[in-house]
């Protein structure tokens, strides 16, 4: 059981929720991996949980419609192309529509900071947001702490280099803060137009260099450029600038110790943010990363309807 019934920013759960949710995602993680009969289990059978994405996703909404599909649960997707948003009906009446139909819980991805709220308002079930804006993507943290743990045993102490577009990032708004609140030391590099202007409101140090951030970190995580956030392009170097800058490319992975983990929480941008080469030849921790989606949120959407 967490301390809340809805998950709209990493602020909402306590360092407790927090590892109650990746114990409980380790044993989804084992049962998925012991065949058919294991990985479903009726926990939500019965409750309704519906998708509403607003902007466009291949790994969070799949995941969390097969977390649900494990749980047993009726799930709904709805895309945004597709719903009566598109038609000009407001969140507000569409949360309202979906209360009325008796949805147990919404998840929720806009391209408009706070829009999970509003949906929170609106309706009697639980609501988790997958992603608003620039603002928060709470569910890629969780997966991210549970992909870090995993092969590390631990999250404080860690030195976690973040590279890419921090200020456009809610990967960073959620995954920078919990990151140093748990002890790790979190250290990010990119662009000066993509870094971010009050680093301390994310957690996280600015190295002077992309060297710097790399020298011993456990982790490096990349980013893609948040091209549809970008204004316009005239701060940015040219992708062929970014990526010899800031790409990860061979030269560049040398440097690393054996042990660091390379993550990224996907899509990845070949040739901008890794190479090609570079893409190919890192151990699948981005499929951990996958893997770990899918077991974090059939464990917290079980909890937060508990
Ligand atoms: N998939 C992540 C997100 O929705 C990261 C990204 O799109 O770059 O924020």
């Amino acid at each position: 059981i967490l301390s809340t019934r809805h998950l709209m920013t990493m602020d909402d759960l306590t360092d407790e929720d927090i590892t109650t949710i990746l114990d409980r995602a380790d044993l989804h993680i084992a049962a998925n991996a012991a065949g058919p009969a294991a990985k479903k289990h009726g926990a939500l059978r019965g409750q309704t949980v519906v998708n509403l994405f607003l902007e466009p996703s291949t790994r969070t909404r799949t995941s969390f419609e097969i977390a649900g599909k494990r749980l047993g649960a009726d799930v709904v997707n709805i895309s945004g192309s597709a719903s009566s948003i598109a038609k000009g009906e407001s969140l507000v009446d569409t949360a309202q529509t979906l209360d009325a139909m008796d949805t147990d819980m919404v998840v929720i991805r806009a391209r408009a900071a706070g829009s999970p709220q509003i949906v929170r308002r609106n309706i009697r079930g639980s609501v988790i947001n997958a992603g608003d804006g620039k603002h928060e993507h709470p569910t890629q943290a969780l997966l991210d702490l549970h992909t870090i743990r995993q092969n590390f045993g631990r999250i404080k102490g860690l030195r976690v280099a973040i590279i890419g577009d921090i200020a456009h990032s809610r990967v960073v708004g959620s995954l920078g803060r919990v990151l140093s609140r748990l002890g790790a030391s979190v250290v990010v590099s990119g662009p000066p137009a993509f870094l971010p202007s009050r680093p301390g409101v994310f957690g996280v140090e600015v190295a002077s260099s992309v060297e710097e951030a790399l020298d011993g970190a456990d982790v490096v995580y990349l980013l893609r450029i948040q091209l549809e956030r970008l204004g316009s392009l005239q701060l940015l170097p040219s992708l062929r600038e970014y990526s010899r800058f800031w790409g990860l490319n061979a030269a560049r992975m040398e440097s690393l110790a054996p042990h660091t983990v390379i993550m990224h929480p996907g899509p990845m941008n070949r040739g901008v943010e890794i190479t090609q080469e570079v893409a190919d030849s890192i151990p699948a921790r981005v499929l951990d990363q996958v893997a770990s989606g899918v077991a974090v949120r059939m464990a917290l959407m079980e909890l937060l309807l508990a």
